[in-house]
Parts: structure tokens; C-alpha cells; sequence
């Protein structure tokens, strides 16, 4: 693979990482490569390919990229959805061990872990990190910390550097989710973590039409203990997810800019729209997580959820839009809602009536005109 050093700026880096070398006749893209089993050499030989659950050619341009734009030279490890990456990172907690995790993180991170400690794996801790002083008190003894910042889908921002500084001097492994931000927005590793995790899924995919995960471990060392673990596991990547996954980081940038930009216009919108009880986006200078954000962000993110008042309304709203379309999921180039409480398993500090808005990188007016009908709808 053709390594690029940081020197890069990240819209240039998105393009031109994990291709390969660009020898004559070289194809431009990494191909995908379909094959359960590769060819040896009579005897093993270290670093072979062997078998297709241990490493597949495809899967190599798009860890290097994402680990290198999280500034990281040790390759990303890629999982076949962002669960099995987090269920990776949750079994670097030894049996009987602590982990501490966010009572509000994404219901399938704190869904897991769960179920983990009522199997008896671990002693779960379900933290607020939102309280730094709280939060550092119920790290002593912790294995490993999870952290999410912004949330999904409260939108709240972490104090990353001191939260990452007081669960290291605690010991403990620190993992942060940076599937809202992207490394183009924020890099965890500079800060302290140990390791990143994705949802490729969302942003870095961006055409939702992949289910894909990625953990960015600081060192090799912690990387060689995770890979061991996915090779036994067999949670990897489809080779075809991997290839649309670089194939829609290629745009990241470009898709990035466009729905934040829009992102800030309609929450500014949405702000002084009658019916909307409140905007929750980092990037309004009213939000209390502004000033957090503004220090840690290189932007503020394409993700804004509003409250509406009662679920009933909420639901009202969703069923009255016509081009944002409502479905789970986010990140993607078209503009999806959800009214997430609509879904059992979701933490109960997201308010009934929430509305979590995924912007696209549709026109700006067509988006508002869409939202402003559906509230007129709804009210
Ligand atoms: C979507 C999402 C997930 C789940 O990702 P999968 O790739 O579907 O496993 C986890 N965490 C966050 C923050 C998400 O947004």
C-alpha cells in the first residue's frame, strides 16, 4: 500500500489513502478480493495471508486509511458492523474485571455491556460522563472506559482531556466512539485514548447501504490482542463492504461539509420555529455544550435532534415529511429522522419526544421547506 505521512490535509488524505502502489499497470483502486483461502507457500511463513478470516487484501487500503486519519500508524482493524467492534473492545476487559459505560450511550453499546455483567463477564459501572468529577469517582479499579462523544442521540459533549487523563491515571483502558464526528473532526488518540471505534456504517460508508465497523487501537500491541480475537471470533468484514467503504470515504470530506454546513443553517432554523421546545446541536452558541465543543471540534457535525414537545407530536412530525425520510441510522447522503424513543431498547434520558435529524447532502431550502411543512403538520 502507498503510505502517506499526516502531512496531508484530511480532504486530501480521505482521497489519496490506502491505494496501491502505483506501479505501471497497478489497478488505481484496491480490487476486491473474493477468495476464502490463499495460495502458500508449503510452509507457513509469517504475515501469510492463509485464510480469509484472518486477513483479506481488501480489507488493508481502508485500515490504513482510517487509522491514519485518526493519526495512528498501526492499521485499523475492520469488524463486520460496528456491534462487533464494540463487543471486541468490551472483551479486552478481563473476566471479572470493571467496566465503566455511559448509562446513555447508543442502546446497543450499553445493551451489550448489560448483558455481559448479568452473565457474570464483568462488573458493569454505568457512568454520566457528563459529570466529570461523578464520573472520575466511579473510574477507580475500572479495566476500561467507554466513552461517546458527541452522543447518540442527545448530542452532548464529552471533556474528552479530562475524562481520557483521569481513567489513565485510574489504569484503565480508555475507547471512545468517534462514529459522530469522524476523524475529520476530532481524534481521540491525540488526546489519550487508547482506541477509536467506528460505525463505518454511517459517515465514512456515507451511502448507507453498508454495515461496517473499524477499531483504531493506539499501539501494536493492544492491535495484535484484538486481531487474535477477531481471527477466533470470525466477526470481519465482507470484503465488498470493505471496498464500498473506502470507495465512500473517497468523499468524506466533500459529503461532510455539505451536511454540516447545513446541519448549522437548519438548526439555527429550527431554533426560532414555532413547536420546537428545543434544539439540541454543539455548533448553536445557546447550546451548553458549545463551548465544549468549540475547544475539542473541528466542526460541529451533520446530526441535530429537536424535541417537540410529546411523543404524539414527534410521531406527528415524522409521518408529515416527504423528502427527509424516516428510518434509523444516520450519516448517509440522504437526510433521515427518528423519533428514537419509538424504539424499546433506547436509554430512558432520551426525551419521548426527540427527533433525531441526520442531514444529508441534499439543498439546504429544500431540506427547510420539508421540515418547516411537517412541523406546520404537526402542530
Ligand atoms: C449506528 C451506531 C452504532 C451501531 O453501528 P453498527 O455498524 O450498526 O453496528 C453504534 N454506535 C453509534 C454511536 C452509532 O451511531
Amino acid at each position: 500500500m502507498h503510505q502517506h505521512t499526516g502531512t496531508l490535509h484530511p480532504s486530501t488524505a480521505v482521497v489519496a489513502l490506502g491505494r496501491p502502489d502505483p506501479s505501471p499497470d497497478a489497478p488505481l483502486n484496491p480490487p476486491i478480493s473474493l477468495s476464502s483461502t490463499f495460495v502458500g507457500s508449503g510452509s507457513p511463513q509469517p504475515g501469510e495471508r492463509m485464510y480469509a478470516r484472518m486477513s483479506n487484501p481488501t480489507w488493508d487500503g481502508l485500515e490504513e486509511a482510517i487509522a491514519s486519519l485518526e493519526g495512528c500508524d498501526v492499521p485499523a482493524l475492520a469488524y463486520a458492523s460496528r456491534m462487533a467492534a464494540v463487543a471486541a473492545v468490551l472483551s479486552l476487559v478481563p473476566v471479572g474485571g470493571v467496566a465503566a459505560v455511559p448509562a446513555a450511550s447508543y442502546n446497543g453499546t450499553i445493551g451489550l455491556a448489560r448483558r455481559l455483567a448479568a452473565e457474570g463477564r464483568f462488573e458493569l459501572r454505568e457512568i454520566d460522563p457528563t459529570d466529570v468529577p461523578a464520573t472520575l469517582d466511579l473510574l477507580r479499579g475500572a479495566d476500561l472506559v467507554w466513552l461517546e462523544s458527541p452522543t447518540n442521540p442527545l448530542l452532548e459533549v464529552l471533556d474528552l482531556p479530562a475524562l481520557i487523563a483521569g481513567a489513565r491515571s485510574a489504569g484503565a483502558l480508555v475507547a471512545v466512539d468517534n462514529t459522530f464526528s469522524t476523524p475529520l473532526r476530532q481524534r481521540p488518540l491525540a488526546v489519550g485514548a487508547d482506541l477509536v471505534v467506528h460505525s463505518a456504517t454511517k459517515f465514512i460508508a456515507g451511502h448507507s447501504d453498508v454495515l461496517l465497523g473499524a477499531v483504531v487501537a493506539r499501539d501494536a500491541e493492544l492491535r495484535a490482542q484484538l486481531l487474535a480475537q477477531r481471527t477466533l471470533h470470525g466477526s470481519v468484514a465482507g470484503p465488498f463492504e470493505a471496498w464500498l467503504a473506502l470507495r465512500g470515504l473517497r468523499t468524506l470530506a466533500l459529503r461532510l461539509d455539505r451536511a454540516e454546513a447545513s446541519a448549522g443553517e437548519l438548526a439555527l432554523r429550527l431554533a426560532a420555529a414555532p413547536g420546537v421546545t428545543r434544539v439540541r446541536y454543539p455548533g448553536l452558541p445557546s447550546d451548553p455544550f458549545h463551548a465544549l465543543a468549540a475547544a475539542q471540534l473541528d466542526g460541529f457535525g451533520a446530526l441535530v435532534s429537536i424535541e417537540l414537545g410529546t411523543a404524539s407530536r414527534a410521531d406527528a412530525f415524522v409521518g408529515a415529511l416527504r423528502l427527509v425520510t424516516p428510518a434509523t441510522s444516520l450519516g448517509g447522503v440522504e437526510s433521515l429522522a427518528e423519533r428514537r424513543r419509538r424504539q424499546p431498547s433506547e436509554p430512558v434520558q432520551v426525551p419521548e419526544s426527540l427527533v433525531r435529524l441526520s442531514i444529508g447532502i441534499e439543498h439546504v431550502e429544500d431540506l427547510w421547506a420539508d421540515l418547516a411543512q411537517a412541523l406546520a403538520a404537526a402542530s
